[in-house]
């Protein structure tokens, strides 16, 4: 047997969305690579086997009767310099937000000595939290983007890291802005090309190609940046159509919406992450749809900038992929858990609507609730198959990315007489806080 270790003990997941696994003394065996070798049932005629051959040579961790294993959290929208920036000036306009605070802490990263001050506490906090695969925005900066990558690298966390690409001298500030679209792609290029360089073990961090966004960006640049995406076969993230200025600004300099912006550019991949997609025409859904690419739904985020609800419930049911992001430093919170009850309140009250002064027929959007397994899904497995990784779910042959979770001194409060295992698994996904987290692993090494 090519098995390194074992863990046993209460275990769930969500492989399919809307519904959720839950095995009573599963057993999960890890081969040397990290990799699940097999997903035993106690009925399983290898189990006992299995079961005793891993105690024998003292590999078998088993779980107490108040733990749980469940896979690592995947986060798709994150901007990584604004960490130190979380938590201030949440009721500000955005323009507002990113002029006070945003630009100036960003390009305070092209200083390395800064980086090296807030990345790894980042880095960290989000692995506390249970983020087991984290998609970062960067700084237009490429050391300092680098050394994101060999933060997360030290630390084992698995990452996309962009460095972030922004060319328009009109729009970006003067002190925050790349010197040409050519200069921009080139950066682009030779972030990419540094990767080989990095002491980058399985491959646990990957580039990715970032363009701000639309009003940042020239198509220059943009079609430069796809170009790449082709050329070295990297994922891709950008913003599309967040808020009503973003979305207008498309209209009015190119008569185009951003999907058609990002698809005449070449950036539109099965690989390309969409953060947000609020303000989506038909024909924009069935492009994403065509090119296989997906969206990061940020619903904390969204409540604070986005201008109007993103129609989840929809998505959901048109198959759109679709993952769960965190967007530090627009949402506050370093974690996939509250992301998921974010994603529920944002369709609850989008389904019952706001304004108190309309009659509760026409005041909200009908059946547009999401549930919370929907939310947890998409947190985990619909993360991970929007990235085209094996994480997300415990199944043979994928990445032994998990978190051991109990319920010791914390707000989490299991009733084995009163709770079933859905009650329970809701329970933990709502008040899961790094304090229930007691162990996490990547690729089968234990990082907390
Ligand atoms: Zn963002």
């Amino acid at each position: 047997m090519n098995i390194k270790k074992g863990v046993v003990g209460k275990v769930y997941h969500c492989p399919i969305k809307g519904e959720f696994e839950f095995i009573s003394n599963g057993l999960i065996t890890i081969d040397q690579q990290g990799k699940i070798c097999d997903v035993l049932h106690p009925s399983d005629p290898n189990y006992s086997k299995t079961l005793n051959f891993l105690k024998e040579k003292d590999s078998l961790q088993e779980l107490t009767e108040q733990q749980f294993l469940l896979p690592g959290m995947v986060d798709l929208h994150i901007h990584a310099p604004q960490w130190p920036q979380a938590g201030k000036g949440l009721d500000l306009p955005l323009n507002e937000w990113l002029d006070h605070y945003t630009f100036p802490l960003e390009h305070k990263f092209s200083d390395l000595s800064f980086a090296e001050q807030y990345y790894p506490h980042l880095v960290k906090t989000y692995l506390a939290n249970g983020t087991t695969t984290a998609t970062y925005f960067a700084t237009i900066d490429t050391s300092s983007s680098l050394y994101l990558a060999e933060t997360c690298i030290k630390y084992g966390q698995r990452a996309l890291v962009g460095k972030v690409s922004m060319d328009d001298k009109e729009m970006c500030p003067n002190y925050y802005v790349e010197e040409s679209a050519e200069h921009s792609i080139q950066e682009a290029e030779r972030f990419i090309t540094s990767f080989s360089q990095l002491a980058n073990n399985n491959n646990l961090v990957e580039p990715i190609i970032t363009p701000r966004f639309i009003p940042t960006c020239s198509l220059e640049a943009l079609k430069g940046l796809g170009d790449l995406a082709k050329k070295y076969q990297c994922a891709v993230q950008t913003h599309a159509s967040e808020s009503d200025w973003a979305r207008d600004f498309s209209q009015e300099k190119y008569n185009k919406t951003d999907i058609e912006i990002y698809n005449e550019a070449g950036l539109l991949g099965e690989r390309t992450i969409l953060a947000h997609s609020i303000f989506l025409t038909d024909s924009d859904i069935d492009t994403i749809k065509q090119k296989g690419s997906g969206i990061a739904h940020c619903p904390r985020s969204n409540i604070y900038f986005a201008n109007a609800a993103l129609p989840l419930r929809e998505y959901l049911d048109q198959d759109i992929q679709l993952g769960l992001g965190s967007d530090i430093a627009g949402g506050p919170f370093p974690s996939l858990f509250m992301a998921c009850s974010d994603a529920v309140l944002h369709s609850r009250a989008r389904e019952c609507g706001t304004n108190a002064s309309l009659p509760a027929e026409i005041r909200g959007q009908k059946n547009s609730r999401v549930s919370l397994l929907e939310a947890y899904w998409m947190a985990t497995t619909g993360g991970g198959q929007l990235l085209k990784l094996p994480v997300g779910q415990f199944k043979k042959g994928y990445c032994f990315d998990a978190l051991v979770i109990d319920d010791e001194d914390s707000n989490l409060l299991i009733c084995p007489d009163l709770d079933s295992p859905q009650d329970i698994l809701e329970k933990i996904i709502t008040h899961t806080t790094r304090n229930n987290i007691r162990q996490v692993w990547v690729d089968g090494n234990q990082v907390k």
